[in-house]
C-alpha cells in the first residue's frame, strides 16, 4: 500500500527549529532580526577539540570505530564523571552516540515496550514526547509552575505513578526553564523511585553550566538509584560541539550491552573524527563561557524586572530564562490580540524583530523562552525592543 508509517505522520516538526528557520528567512531577507531562539552556544568549539579533529583527518583515522565508541574516549568520559560527579563508572558503561539525541533515542527504544508510562515533568524539552511516543509509549505529564520553581514534588511524582510505569525523565539543568534540582529534592524523589522500583533517564547535558548552584546527578544515591539511572550526557553544549555530534549514555553494563547492539544495527559508531575531537575537549573547561553566561543571566533578569505585564524566576542553570507572559493574554498590541504564548511570540517576531520561542511547545502555555546565547550588544538591543512591545501592550 501506498502513503507514511502512522509512526512518521504523527511526529509534530520542532517548534524550536521552525521558529529557528522562520527567523534565518527574514534575516536572509535583510530583516534585523535578533534571534534569542537559539539551543546553542554562540562560542567557538575550542582550539583543541578543533585540532584534534584536522589530526584525526591528517592520519587517516577515518573510518569504522569500535560500535559504542573508541575505547580511549570511553575511558576519559568515565574519568570525567568520577571527577565531576563522584561517580565511578567503566568503560564498558558508557554508550558513545551521535548527540544526546541519539542516546536519548537508544534509552527510550531500549526501555520500552508498547504501552509502557514515561513520567514526563513539564516544562519539557520539545523532543521528549515525541521519541517517547516513536517507542510506542505514553507519555505522562506533570505539569510545574513557578509555584515549585517548575520542579516536580515527590508528591506529584507519587500520584503519577501506575503499574505501567518504567521510566521518569529527568533533566537538571533544564531546557527551557534552567531550573536545577537541589541535593534535597533529588534524594526525595530518588526515595520514590527505589519505592517503586522503575527507571530514570537522567538528562545533565547542562551539567556544566550552573550558576552559583551545585550540579548533582540523581545517580549518586546509592548503588540502586544507580543501577536505575541511565545518565545521559554529550558535547554539544559545554563544549560548543553541536556540529560534532558527539553524545554518550552512561549506565548498567547490561543496559549498555542492549544498546550497543541496537546502535550496531541502525546507526553504527558515530563519526571517528569527532570522537576524536571529544576526547580532546574533555581536557578542556571553560570557566570564562561559564562566567560569561552568568553575567548575561543576570542583566537580561534585571532588565525583565522592569517590564509591565512579565514575571520571571530566576534560573540556575543552561542558558534560557523562562519569563512568564500570561498576563498579557486578553489584552493587544496596536489592536492586534494575544491570547496565548504563540500570539506572543508571533507579534514579537513580526513587530519587534524579536525572535522567542513560546511555551507551548514545551507544555508551559503561559511562558516563553530567551535564549541568551547571543552576544551581550544583541542581548541589549533585544531587551530595549521588547521593553518597548510591552508598553504599547494594553
Ligand atoms: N537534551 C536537551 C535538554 C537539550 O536541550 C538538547 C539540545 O538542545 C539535547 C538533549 C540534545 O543535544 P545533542 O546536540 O547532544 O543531541
Amino acid at each position: 500500500a501506498w502513503g507514511l508509517s502512522d509512526r512518521v505522520k504523527n511526529i509534530a516538526p520542532s517548534p524550536t527549529l521552525s521558529i529557528d528557520a522562520k527567523t534565518k528567512q527574514m534575516i536572509a531577507e535583510g530583516i534585523d532580526v535578533i534571534n534569542l531562539s537559539v539551543g546553542e552556544p554562540d562560542f567557538g568549539t575550542p582550539e583543541v577539540a578543533c585540532t584534534a579533529g584536522k589530526l584525526a583527518i591528517d592520519e587517516q583515522f577515518t573510518k569504522y570505530t569500535a560500535v559504542p565508541g573508541i575505547l580511549e574516549l570511553r575511558k576519559k568520559i568515565a574519568d570525567f564523571l568520577q571527577g565531576h560527579s563522584g561517580l565511578t563508572y567503566t568503560a564498558d558503561d558508557i554508550l558513545v552516540s551521535s548527540g544526546a539525541k541519539h542516546s536519548l533515542y537508544n534509552a527510550f527504544m531500549a526501555l520500552c515496550n508498547p504501552g509502557d508510562e514515561v513520567i514526563l515533568p513539564a516544562p519539557y524539552w520539545v523532543s521528549y514526547p515525541e521519541m517517547i511516543t516513536l517507542a510506542e509509549a505514553t507519555p505522562v505529564v506533570i505539569h510545574t509552575d513557578e509555584t515549585t520553581g517548575f520542579k516536580i514534588t515527590p508528591a506529584q511524582l507519587e500520584a503519577a505513578i501506575t503499574p505501567k510505569t518504567k521510566v521518569l525523565l529527568l533533566n537538571s539543568p533544564s531546557n527551557p526553564t534552567g531550573a536545577v534540582y537541589t541535593r534535597e529534592e533529588l534524594q526525595a524523589l530518588a526515595e520514590v523511585i527505589l519505592k517503586h522500583d522503575f527507571y530514570v533517564i537522567s538528562d545533565e547535558i547542562y551539567d556544566q553550566l550552573v550558576y552559583d548552584v551545585e550540579q548533582v546527578s540523581i545517580a549518586t544515591f546509592g548503588d540502586e538509584m544507580k543501577a536505575r539511572t541511565l545518565l545521559i550526557n554529550g558535547f554539544s553544549k559545554a563544549y560548543s560541539m553541536t556540529g560534532w555530534r558527539v553524545g554518550y549514555m552512561a549506565a548498567d553494563r547490561s543496559l549498555i550491552k542492549a544498546m550497543t547492539s541496537f546502535q550496531s544495527h541502525t546507526t553504527a559508531n558515530p563519526a571517528s573524527i569527532s570522537q576524536r575531537a571529544a576526547v580532546a575537549a574533555l581536557d578542556h573547561r571553560d570557566e570564562q563561557m561559564v562566567s560569561e553566561f552568568r553575567w548575561r543571566r543576570d542583566y537580561v533578569l534585571e532588565r525583565l524586572r522592569h517590564m509591565p505585564h512579565l514575571t520571571c524566576d530566576t534560573p540556575s542553570g543552561a542558558f534560557y530564562v523562562f519569563p512568564n507572559c500570561s498576563a498579557t493574554y486578553g489584552k493587544s498590541y496596536q489592536g492586534k490580540a494575544i491570547n496565548k504564548s504563540d500570539d506572543f511570540a508571533a507579534l514579537l517576531l513580526e513587530h519587534a524583530k524579536i525572535a522567542l520561542v513560546p511555551g507551548s511547545g514545551f507544555g508551559a502555555p503561559n511562558n516563553f523562552r530567551i535564549s541568551y546565547a547571543t552576544s551581550r550588544d544583541n542581548l541589549a538591543k533585544a531587551m530595549d525592543r521588547l521593553e518597548a512591545f510591552l508598553r504599547l501592550v494594553q
